[in-house]
């Protein structure tokens, strides 16, 4: 190693320890250490290099006093115990999110050359403080200190967002505002409202009041029937022109751009219930891909594009966003086939196809969003519109295939990958939520691969939260937004998802704590407990967690505290849990089995032959007997296999071959095969071999782990 090459490699390490050390999330661009500290003092104070920073430093010392105490807005005698905001004349290193903080003991300078910039420093600001910063009350016996530091840092993409739906479940705005919040100490700065659907209409329109008197209620009595979960009770809300000004404003504040979306011109049950003359003149009874009747707008009634264009005259000028979302996303094109107005338009636009007539709807959105100031934004399905304007931009959903092909004609486009983002999906087996798509684990998240994009069309990444499941128990949606929301936040941010295990530890280091004082439930990640010489023990503990067991695996009930040694129970009768601070609880988990073997994408795509051979990893000392257990991750494709061979130093041990193909997927995500006692026993390596059968699978993630009996 040449000399050049080791100051290269002292200087990475120290800026992994540094990174490591303050575990901050999403990871800077550059972090470098400094000697000293700066410790806050009553002596502190915030000043500016410039009066219109005033306001900053205003929501600086908001941020801070609540948990400090301290007022650092108030003059000083003396200049020793300064935080600095700079603004850059030029723009040119930290773009219009960057920023520069530089702490060292008597100074905290904080540089950037727009707002947000010095908005996303403050956050930074924060994780480099003791998680407690975030609680609303003064805690007298934390020492507020920073150790010196230099951070250089800037977003890669400029839209770094997270749908949620309102529409089927109906949240308040208190709890949007929370949402902002906690989007806001992740440096992600758009929210998207899905706010219509087939289940609701959320938002006021005066022109057209019944859409909220009407289509914005479910329940026995109410239009549109109770669904997931909204029970026998008038279930349902909308936001007022005034809440939404106000939400808006709350949220411009944390540098978060609300997105509003009426999905059109399908999913739109809550408009043709409130007014069903929008509906086609037909007695069409098909359905949706969701099962539903009734719910997509006639494209031939030339009234619809004036009600189209009051609802969107009443919310252009309330958004302020650059994009207005229309959806049209499945919609159900049947209806059309048998409308005579449809029919009519067909045939005068020379169409062949009723699909045809979903374009020509989209384009008429088009003209209308394009009149009130807005471009238009759509999910994917939009890119089959003729002469889409190129300022339109595409949301990609269905496939990471459609965001790219998206990308060549030349739209911006946003990544929202089903497969990836969708965090309305289950985190793994047993757990709330779809599973359509695949599980959707942190890791599957954090692996998203990135485009290389260059021709800069490409505005960022997007998670949506769809609510059919979001209704039970009551922290479902923090469950199932963080820390996944963490991971979507580091890739957006930094472009860059190199090392989840060093992502990983930063999260359940330090960022668990932080999420805690803000008041996220967030998913906590079960113990993984071993058995070892007859005696179970706590692998990767988590700091600030209390491991529970339990014998009663029927009830799930009498918990007792775990202690590392304890002595095994018979027949695996136990589970485990752990608990995060005394109140967020992780998955119930059984004992972690030994892991053997893995296979992901790289190995299918390497093993195209349909014959995967995958190396054991574990060795096995002494003798053991038990099962192997098959079990898949996450991924889109079925793994089917045919038949297994287990080779020792290529000696082929055992072989059983299926009747059936043992199928894994997010609906079956494992089997077990019971093997001879014994069998695995030597200390040499293994090998299994699987025989695949059926669509050779691309995307399919998974392990095989060892049972003991
Ligand atoms: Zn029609």
């Amino acid at each position: 190693m040449n000399r050049r090459l080791t100051a290269l490699f002292i200087f990475l390490s120290c800026v992994f320890m540094v990174s490591a050390k303050y575990s901050l999330l999403p990871k800077p661009m550059h972090v470098e250490k400094i000697s000293g500290k700066f410790v806050f003092s009553e002596h502190t104070q915030i000043i500016c290099s410039d009066s219109n920073l005033h306001p900053l430093a205003i929501q600086l010392n908001e941020m801070l006093k609540p948990a400090m105490g301290l007022d650092l807005l108030l003059p000083k005698s003396d200049n020793k115990s300064v935080i600095q905001l700079t603004q850059l004349k030029d723009n040119s290193e930290t773009g219009k999110e960057g920023y520069q903080l530089k702490v060292t003991s008597r100074k905290i300078e904080i540089s950037a050359s727009h707002p947000a910039g010095f908005f996303y420093a403050f956050q930074t600001l924060l994780q480099l403080l003791p998680p407690q910063i975030y609680s609303s009350s003064v805690n007298e016996k934390i020492k507020w200190y920073v150790d010196g530091i230099l951070i250089k840092d800037k977003p890669t993409f400029v839209w770094r967002g997270i749908m949620l739906d309102v529409s089927r479940q109906f949240f308040g705005i208190d709890f949007l505002k929370k949402y902002i919040n906690w989007m806001a100490a992740n440096k992600l700065n758009v929210f998207h409202l899905h706010l219509s659907d087939d289940e609701g209409w959320r938002v006021e329109i005066k022109s057209l009041p019944k859409l909220t008197e009407i289509g914005s209620w479910r329940g026995h009595e109410e239009a549109l029937p109770p669904v997931h979960g909204s029970g026998n009770q008038r279930y349902g809300g909308f936001y007022t022109q005034a809440q939404l000004k106000e939400l808006i404003e709350y949220a411009a504040n944390k540098y978060i751009t609300i997105v509003p979306e009426i999905d059109l011109p399908g999913h739109s049950k809550s408009e043709a219930v409130s007014y069903p003359e929008i509906l086609c003149l037909s007695n069409d009874t098909s359905e949706s891909v969701q099962g539903v009747k009734n719910n997509v707008w006639c494209v031939g009634r030339e009234e619809n594009y004036e009600m189209l264009e009051k609802i969107i005259s009443e919310m252009a000028p309330l958004f302020p966003s650059e994009y207005f979302h229309v959806g049209g996303d499945e919609v159900n094109h049947h209806v059309w086939e048998t409308c005579p107005r449809c029919q009519e338009l067909m045939k005068k636009m020379s169409y062949t196809d009723v699909g045809q007539l979903q374009g020509y709807f989209i384009k008429r959105m088009e003209i209308i969003l394009n009149k009130y100031g807005k471009k238009m934004l759509g999910w994917d399905e939009i890119l089959k519109t003729p002469n889409l304007k190129s300022e339109s931009a595409v949301m990609a959903w269905s496939s990471f295939e459609a965001g790219k092909k998206a990308l060549e004609t030349q739209h911006k486009v946003v990544f929202s990958p089903s497969k990836y983002f969708y965090i309305d999906m289950a985190q793994g087996i047993g757990e709330r939520g779809h599973n359509w798509a695949t599980f959707i684990p942190l890791e599957r998240v954090y692996q998203f691969p990135i485009p290389n994009d260059t021709s800069g069309n490409l505005l960022g990444l997007q998670a949506n939260l769809w609510a059919e499941y979001l209704d039970r128990p009551p922290y479902q949606t923090e469950y199932q937004s963080y820390p996944r929301l963490c991971a979507l936040s580091e890739l957006a941010w930094t472009g860059q998802n190199d090392d989840f295990q060093e992502f990983n530890q930063r999260l359940v280091s330090q960022h668990y704590e932080r999420m805690y004082y803000q008041g996220i439930y967030f998913r906590l990640q079960p113990p993984e407990i071993k058995i070892s010489k007859g005696k179970y023990y706590e692998i990767n503990k988590i700091p600030n967690t209390i491991t529970y067991y339990t014998t009663d695996t029927l009830n799930k009930s009498g918990w007792l505290m775990f202690k590392n040694g304890m002595k095994k129970i018979p027949h695996n009768n136990i589970l485990f849990r752990s608990c995060f601070h005394g109140k967020i609880y992780s998955p119930i988990v059984s004992v972690s089995h030994k892991l053997l073997a893995q296979w992901d994408e790289h190995l299918l795509n390497e093993n195209t032959t349909g014959i995967l051979s995958i190396p054991v990893t574990k060795k096995f000392n002494s003798s053991a007997d038990g099962s192997i257990l098959f079990q898949y991750s996450y991924g889109t494709d079925y793994l089917q296999i045919a038949k297994m061979e287990i080779y020792s130093d290529n000696v082929l041990k055992f072989a059983m071959e299926f009747k059936e193909p043992k199928i894994l997927s997010s609906r079956n995500p494992q089997c077990k095969c019971i093997i001879p006692n014994g069998l695995l026993k030597e200390k040499t390596p293994y090998r299994i071999v699987l025989y695949l059968t059926g669509e050779f699978p691309k995307d399919n993630t998974g392990k095989i782990l060892f049972v003991e009996n």
